[in-house]
């Protein structure tokens, strides 16, 4: 307790009034997205260089106090949170520096707290983009999307966040740091420490500083969205729009009627653009460099093609800027209309693209089975197969009663069976813990264990995130 005390007046003087909030000032960084998780911390440090980061870090190993880095609270497992009452949330939001992007190759350097969309603004001026975009990407932090490995609505193209990284600085849980802010992509010096680091959910260090790797601003772009009448026409339609445009494809993103009814039901200003509503959608963004590659016959043409073969009911391309965004709405905002629309389970599984419609289907029955009644949302990123296999529960009745973790086990084992994982881009943090124990094999169990031990031996990093504490 006297420990915790002298901590807290050592951060206090370290950081200063606006640099170290406690009682109900730490109430906004206490509880997460969701509403789920969540402790009371001894403080929120919010440092604004890495010298203060890491002295902070350095404080709280040598008072044997646990931390827990947290970016924008957007992450869907807890992990921004303390798992136990008394830890120090360490919010890297001050550290918003974003440098002048090297345009010749084509990276730029930012700090952990720098928000993914002033990140995508920033850029805008240089004729270059940060191709990761997602739902959160108003609040997600780059520190946070490293510490998730996030994926989005564009990985199928440019990769997930560790496929954009080329270095990184980390504060380590003793408080060192390893500068590893090289701007290369071939960089085999060793094991991948910049991978390593990237999923790791705030287990292994701070990451505060970051060179991202650029591209090149399309100049040319189409959007469109169809209706579709079942899954098996949603695979054979994007088989088929790969055959014709592969490398123009930057996003073919799906949902399904009942996850469409929530949002337009929920969520403010969003409009559907068709007359008639489907079984399911999809949404398909090209993009090119050059205005010279007819990327709207192609979709047309495409699209032509699907409505022939019955794949397809309807569509609508869009026409302008204004318009593109409205359809992206349609498909960003899932999330949302079903969070307001009540409780729900969430999974965030990835099977091999040519096996979702498989999974989508085995997995509608067993949770039938297991609840009937149960309202299934599959929404989702059609061309890496990863889905949110999102569950609302039956009209008239409000909860789950015990039932998750079964759900959990099932729909992830599901996915395992099909040759995919039962955590696709949103990470463990603290809800995925035991189903990670369950499904995780011994030897991957005993690795990764290996690892936390090697990097944090006192396990103050975020202890209970990934592995159990
Ligand atoms: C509406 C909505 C849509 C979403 N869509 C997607 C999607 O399409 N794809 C996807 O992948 N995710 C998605 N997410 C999940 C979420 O946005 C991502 O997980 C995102 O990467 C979290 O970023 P954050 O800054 O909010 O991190 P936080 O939630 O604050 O933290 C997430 C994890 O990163 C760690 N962390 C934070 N900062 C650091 C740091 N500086 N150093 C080390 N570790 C750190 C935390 O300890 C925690 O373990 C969505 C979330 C919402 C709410």
């Amino acid at each position: 307790m006297i420990m915790m005390k002298h901590l807290a007046q050592k951060l206090a003087e370290l950081l200063g009034p606006i640099g170290w909030l406690s009682g109900a000032d730490a109430a906004g960084y206490s509880r997460d997205w969701l509403n789920r998780y969540g402790e009371p911390p001894l403080g929120v440090a919010r440092p604004t260089s890495t010298a203060e980061v890491a002295a902070v870090v350095a404080a709280c190993h040598d008072a044997g106090v646990p931390l827990t880095p947290q970016g924008g609270n957007t992450g869907l497992c807890g992990a921004a949170m303390l798992g136990k009452p008394g830890g120090v949330i360490l919010s890297l939001s001050r550290m918003t520096k974003i440098g002048r992007p090297d345009r010749a190759a084509e990276n730029i350097e930012v700090e952990a707290g720098v928000v993914l969309a002033a990140l995508h603004e920033a850029l805008n001026a240089h004729g270059l983009i940060f191709p990761l975009h997602l739902g959160a990407e108003g609040s997600a932090q780059i520190g946070g999307l490293i510490g998730t490995n996030a994926g989005g609505n564009h990985a199928l193209r440019y990769g997930m966040m560790q496929d954009l990284i080329l270095g990184l600085e980390v504060v380590l849980p003793d408080g060192r740091v390893w500068n590893g802010l090289r701007a290369v992509q071939k960089d085999n010096s060793g094991y991948q420490l910049r991978r390593l680091f990237c999923g790791a959910e705030g287990t292994l260090g701070v990451v505060t500083r970051a060179v991202l790797k650029l591209y090149p601003a399309p100049r040319n772009r189409a959007t469109a969205l169809l209706t579709i009448p079942d899954v098996s026409s949603l695979l054979a339609f994007g088989k088929r729009l790969r055959a014709d445009a592969c490398e123009f494809i930057s996003g073919m993103e799906f949902f399904c009627d009942f996850g469409l009814d929530m949002a337009l039901r929920h969520v403010h200003g969003l409009s559907y653009p068709l007359q008639e509503r489907a079984p399911w959608y999809l949404l398909v963004e090209m993009t090119a460099g050059s205005a010279l590659v007819p990327l709207e016959q192609i979709l047309e043409a495409a699209l032509a093609d699907g409505l022939e073969s019955g794949e397809v009911l309807d569509g609508v391309v869009a026409v302008n800027d204004t318009q593109r965004a409205t359809l992206w709405r349609l498909r960003e905002e899932q999330p949302e209309g079903q969070r307001l629309e009540g409780t729900q389970l969430k999974h965030d599984v990835s099977v091999p693209p040519g096996r979702l419609a498989e999974f989508i289907e085995q997995a509608s029955v067993l949770c039938g089975r297991v609840l009937p009644g149960v309202r299934v949302n599959p929404f989702g990123h059609l061309g890496d197969g990863n889905t949110h296999f999102n569950l609302t529960p039956p009209l008239g009745q409000s909860g789950f009663g015990e039932l998750a973790s079964e759900f959990a086990q099932r729909i992830g084992a599901l996915a395992g069976s099909l040759g995919g994982s039962f955590a696709a881009e949103h990470g463990l943090g603290r809800s995925k813990v035991s189903l990670a124990d369950a499904l995780r094999s011994p030897e991957e169990r005993s690795l990764m264990a290996a690892i936390k031990q090697a990097i944090d031996p006192g396990n103050l990093m975020n202890p209970g995130a990934v592995l159990h504490q």
